[in-house]
């Protein structure tokens, strides 16, 4: 197996080319074969649904190369779950959850010499997508899909150790409707937050802070990623139908809980930001992206949280729990780990 030309330390979140991606489609009422391809395009109908209508939503998932050289994808159950809710919320074939977890592991599997070295602090990031492929004018669901899966090594997300990130608040932005399409995982989604996103970085921010989108009342996602903070010994997180469930939230709060930790979720009042000791956004790419300092656009409010450059205690705890699971450095004791089997040379 010869090794990529990369220097993992040096990746960043961005894409890089490898070997092989799998692909699978829906057609007269059934999933076909899972295949192979080494091209990194896909021939499309100029009438494709996704291209029109938006018929489009994804995932994102990683698999790590531990400290005993062994490779381990984390909860991708859960991902082909949340796949299934985003499917069915726009309308699209669901996939099934074993069809999923084949094609990972499959992806995986081909692109072996993609999968970073333990200690570099990169891993092998899987990108499943699914598009509404058959030719459409009318607006109506497609009656053909397809699944493609593709693999990206990326990089360290911290590579100084934790920066805290510097947020914004505006209320002339909302990411998704109050009873619209939030707690999926859809590209349409992004496309709505970009001009936010847009504005954040331009005023030097690293993302927005959304509220909910009814009441301007509670805290909900923080860019496209789940917002905690941390008081009193507990995690509290959003409850809201317009946030996405993130599995690395889910997974943080029973973490959490196992450092002791009271859980709570539920509504957060804008009130209650100046209470916490700790605030941090999660998700697949950072685990924890720990946040310093949040600025109220609307009224040059400034909430700032621990010491200048310096991530919280509970925080780095977590993450160090959550990293050290994915690593193989400590006991999984939830199960959240598939070890992927590699066939003998
Ligand atoms: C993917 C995503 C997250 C994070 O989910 P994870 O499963 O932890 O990666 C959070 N918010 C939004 C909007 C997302 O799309």
């Amino acid at each position: 197996m010869n090794e990529p030309n990369l220097e993992w330390e040096k990746l960043s979140f961005s894409y890089t080319k490898t070997d092989y991606n799998v692909r699978c489609t829906y057609k007269d009422g059934k999933w076909g074969p899972i295949e192979v391809s080494d091209s990194e395009y896909v021939p499309m109908h100029i009438a494709a649904a996704c291209l029109h209508y938006g018929q489009e939503s994804f995932e994102g998932l990683k698999a790590f190369r531990g400290k005993d050289g062994k490779v381990r994808v984390f909860r991708m159950e859960e991902n082909a779950k949340r796949f299934i809710r985003s499917a069915e919320g726009i309308s699209m074939q669901p996939m099934p959850v074993e069809l999923f977890c084949e094609m990972v592991r499959k992806v995986v599997k081909l692109n072996e010499r993609f999968i970073p070295p333990y200690g570099t602090g990169a891993s092998l990031y899987i990108r499943p997508l699914e598009i509404g492929i058959s030719a459409q004018v009318g607006v109506a669901p497609a009656d053909e899909y397809m699944v493609i899966m593709l693999v990206t090594p990326v990089g360290p997300y911290f590579k100084n150790g934790f920066k805290p990130i510097k947020v914004c608040m505006s209320r002339e932005y909302d990411r998704v409707a109050p009873k619209g399409t939030g707690s999926i995982k859809i590209g349409g989604n992004y496309a709505a937050s970009l001009n936010a996103g847009q504005k954040a970085h331009e005023l030097g921010y690293s993302v927005m802070l959304y509220l909910d989108p009814k009441e301007k009342e509670y805290l909900d996602e923080c860019g496209a990623a789940n917002f905690f903070g941390v008081k009193d010994n507990t995690y509290i997180t959003p409850d809201s139908s317009t946030v996405l469930p993130s599995i690395t939230n889910m997974s943080l709060c029973e973490l959490a809980k196992d450092l002791g930790m009271k859980v709570e979720r539920r509504q957060i009042p804008l009130s209650e930001l100046e209470t916490f000791e700790e605030c941090s956004a999660c998700g697949t790419a950072a685990v924890c992206s720990p946040i310093g300092r949040i600025d109220d656009l609307d009224n040059g409010k400034v909430y700032t949280y621990g010491e200048e450059g310096k991530a919280g205690e509970m925080t780095t705890k977590l993450y160090d729990a959550l990293r050290g699971i994915q690593y193989g450095e400590v006991p999984d004791e939830h199960g959240w780990c598939e070890i992927i089997e590699f066939d003998e040379k």
